[in-house]
């Protein structure tokens, strides 16, 4: 029997191996195996086809080496998907394969080692192999990652492999999995003492024990040991917190027969869920929306659910989770990585309890490989929330998938491969499952829209929000004009919006600040001759950082001193262009020193706590001002909130690309939809000097469609999406003068089979990138034509490509629907 599989590697998709007939029952598709593959180094390996005959005669393929599940943990369904990945978004099974899976799943350094007893040196053993042997001598088994912690090596596995290959060590074929679960220890009675009698003894015995008696008593209150309907499992941790005696005490009781310690594994998610509250009731508008998505699923596999700001938009998912799960069939709710809050979570857990999992990229390993194996176990159907990289989960039966918030840029993965966007993938998962698909958003990408209003789509709007709340009143100002008569000098904030926030604070309401750049200044100046300092590792200034005094670039990180001279003139005399959040917060401290304000953004927000942290001191009204970029635009939920300034929208529609105008309106949209309360009109303060600019002049009016319309004429006119379908082939190299040439006899080559369709080479507005010169060639197909002979040419060219001697210099990849 051989049996193919995918490796962890951005190669081929597919290799050979022979499987042993001492494995022949174990190997089944969906597993993993340890395989050999290159220069002598093992990998887990993902069986995902099994065939009778090598598939050529000449070929002689390796032999598996170990097997590591006796049950699949990948679905055959899932396979399908990471192929359909794989083929549409032009990228390697490998490349699937890596983002698919947590990587306490694919255990390389969790790979478990164990000595050969009988072993014999021939030769004597270099130091490097001694001292692994040495390690290995006191334990029965260890981890790559523990032998390498144990001996110090660095990076043991090339040690390891020539130990095996002398027949010194073996892999252990009970492989741990990279994961271990959570073990507690709980106390309870023993068999003996469970009646009133023996108990009503142990405490006579205890009478000049009072640490102990009292300690008892605390325990059979927590666990209502002798009430079978009451009664409840009490941990070791938790009896000493409550009891506030030590476990020397509890230790006393345990010698004394009274009580036992037991081992239970609890899983890490069951903390936080807990059923209280039941549906809420929908209104009678979100009800209409409701019927019509129902409706609309009758013909169709996806809907739009276009509803404004507050709408209860969440509520009608959770009516429509709640009918699915009735169904036996699982949901997955996907929300924008930094969109996933506690509000959210909390929210959906007192309605949906233990049936929910969280799936999200920054829990820990562990906890993500226990959501996996939860929905390989378990039977009954499941809600999960999670981020896009929930869509390789092991489903059993999908029956619905949300979309939330779909218009979200960050659906997209940039890097590495495989460049997939989320929504677009979800609605690809939820067909194989035979599942229906919401897409959710106050304002929806114009290609979800478009879909929607050609039929390809539902389409259900909900425009109202709960309790009537109006829409807040958007109040451009126009801050050329304003700086132009020196009313607005060596400032931020137009006199409009300063009044607007000292009202609103005099009020005890809050205010929230959006500027959507980070740091203090973007660009540092030399006041007398111009230079501006720039990375030395890619092509853009630097972005001035005042709480760590430093100069960092955000695309490659690196953080500079800040000159004390300029190095071109030797001027000392800097000025700072543009502003961040940080600018902002610097002014509005100074213009409000008594009140408390927080920034949200990627510097202040860095890990999930610090950013939850931000969020509920803000909900719980602690902070008054919240200045932040984009960040705050997504999902959050306040009450309190009556006043939002937009400082700069300038800085949003400047971009060179032909989605900016639309990103930039949905931004606006959103950051305003954060402004209004229960009883109150809620205020948008939007500072721009473009007033006229036909953007500018939409959000004020919430006037999405026409932004739309707009938008269509022009992509439609320029060819480009929901009109024509992007490729982008994204060429790299350090070596400036190979990718120069190479791009274009690239472009050439595809313009002679694909004529037209193909731009450039071209170069985009950031040259180079981590000290890789970059060059692009735009592909515009028509989204009739078909695309799998356009996949076609792609691979040959590439291929014909690799006969040039330089292009390996060159590192190559396609972006597929480039947002
Ligand atoms: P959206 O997702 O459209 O932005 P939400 O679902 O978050 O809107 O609703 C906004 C607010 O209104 C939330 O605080 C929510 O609890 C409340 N709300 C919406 N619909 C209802 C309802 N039917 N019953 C009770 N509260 C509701
Ligand atoms: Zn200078
Ligand atoms: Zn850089």
């Amino acid at each position: 029997m051989y049996a193919d599989v995918v490796l962890p590697l951005s190669l081929e998709n597919t290799y050979t191996y022979k499987v042993p007939s001492d494995l022949e029952h174990a190997v089944v598709v969906g597993c993993r195996v340890i395989v050999h593959f290159g220069k002598k180094r093992y990998y887990t390996a993902i069986v995902i086809n099994l065939r009778d005959k090598s598939p050529s005669s000449t070929f002689k393929a390796k032999e598996i080496y170990a097997a590591l599940d006796d049950k699949p943990i990948i679905r055959r369904p899932q396979l399908r998907f990471w192929q359909w990945i794989s083929d549409y978004y032009l990228c390697k099974l490998g490349d699937v394969y890596k983002a698919a899976l947590p990587s306490g799943l694919k255990l390389e350094s969790e790979t478990m080692v164990m000595a050969i007893e009988e072993f014999v040196a021939e030769e004597p053993l270099r130091k490097n192999e001694q001292q692994v042997m040495d390690v290995l001598s006191g334990f029965v088994k260890l981890s790559v990652s523990e032998l390498e912690k144990h001996t110090g090596i660095k990076n043991v596995v090339p040690v390891l492999t020539s130990l095996i290959t002398r027949g010194a060590v073996e892999v252990s074929e009970e492989m741990k999995r990279g994961f271990t679960p959570k073990q507690e220890t709980f106390v309870r009675l023993t068999d003996a003492y469970e009646n009133e009698v023996r108990l009503q003894e142990a405490f006579d015995s205890l009478s000049r024990a009072k640490k102990q008696e009292l300690m008892l008593i605390c325990f059979l209150d927590l666990s209502h040991a002798l009430n079978p309907a009451l009664r409840m499992e009490v941990s070791k941790k938790e009896l000493v917190e409550k009891s506030g005696y030590t476990v020397a005490v509890l230790d006393g009781l345990v010698k004394r027969g009274i009580l036992e310690y037991y081992e239970k594994e609890v899983g890490r998610l069951q903390r936080l869920v807990c059923r209280t509250e039941s549906l809420r009731e929908l209104t009678i508008a979100q009800n209409n929306a409701y019927a019509q998505v129902l409706d609309a699923f009758k013909t169709k596999d996806v809907c739009l659910l276009y509803g404004v700001t507050s709408s209860g938009k969440t509520e009608v998912y959770m009516h429509l989770i709640n009918e699915t799960l009735k169904l036996g069939r699982s949901v997955l709710y996907l929300l924008p990585e930094i969109a996933i809050t506690t509000q959210i979570t909390e929210r959906l857990a007192k309605v949906f309890g233990k049936k929910l999992l969280v799936y999200h990229s920054k829990f820990s390993d562990n906890e993500r490989v226990e959501v996996w194996n939860r929905l390989l176990k378990e039977n009954e159907p499941m809600l999960v929330l999670g981020v896009r990289s929930s869509l390789f989960l092991p489903f059993k039966d999908l029956g619905l998938v949300i979309v939330d918030e779909e218009h979200e840029p960050s659906y997209k993965q940039q890097d590495p491969a495989p460049r997939y966007h989320a929504r677009n993938a979800a609605i690809v998962l939820a067909s194989m499952h035979g599942a229906k698909v919401v897409l959710g958003s106050a304002t929806p990408s114009i290609d979800s829209y478009y879909n929607a209003i050609t039929g390809k789509y539902g389409l259900v709007e909900l425009s109202t929000r709960y309790e009537d709340i109006e829409l807040p009143e958007i109040i451009p100002v126009d801050i050329k004009e304003l700086r132009r008569k020196k009313i607005m000098k060596d400032t931020l904030f137009s006199p409009l919006l300063v009044e607007k926030i000292t009202q609103a604070l005099a009020r005890q309401e809050q205010v929230i600040l959006f500027q959507n750049r980070r740091g203090f200044a973007p660009i540092l100046e030399c006041a007398l001759c111009g230079w501006v300092p720039r990375c030395v590792n890619c092509d853009v200034s630097l972005t001035y950082h005042k709480a760590k005094n430093q100069l960092s670039c955000h695309y490659c990180g690196y953080t500079y001193h800040l000159p004390q001279v300029c190095p071109s003139c030797k001027g000392t005399n800097f000025k700072m262009m543009g502003f961040g959040t940080e600018k902002v917060e610097e002014e509005i401290m100074s213009l409000f020193p008594a009140v408390k304000t927080d920034r949200l953004d990627f510097d202040t927000a860095r890990t999930r706590t610090a950013y939850e942290r931000i969020i509920s001191d803000f909900e719980k009204g602690k902070t008054q001002i919240l200045i932040g970029t984009q960040m705050l635009s997504k999902g959050l939920d306040f009450g309190n909130v009556s006043v939002v300034g937009i400082l700069n929208a300038d800085s949003l529609m400047g971009f060179p690309d032909f989605r900016s105008h639309e990103r930039a309106f949905q931004l606006m949209v959103q950051v305003s939809g954060r402004a209004g309360r229960k009883t109150k009109r809620g205020t948008v303060i939007l500072q721009t000097s473009q007033p006229d600019h036909p953007i500018i002049q939409m959000v004020p009016l919430f006037d999405y469609k026409g932004m739309v319309n707009l938008q269509l004429a022009e992509r439609s006119m320029f060819h480009y999406p929901p009109y024509f379908r992007l490729i982008v082939i994204v060429l790299r190299s350090r070596n400036e003068g190979a990718l120069t040439q190479l791009s274009a006899v690239y472009a050439d080559k595809l313009r002679s089979k694909l004529g037209e369709r193909v731009l450039g080479p071209i170069t985009p507005p950031i040259t180079r990138i981590q000290t890789f010169h970059v060059k692009k060639i735009l592909l515009k197909i028509e989204t009739t034509a078909a695309i799998a002979p356009v996949r076609q040419i792609l691979h040959a060219v590439n291929l014909e490509m690799h006969t040039y001697t330089y292009f390996k210099q060159l590192l190559v990849h396609y972006d597929v629907d480039p947002l």
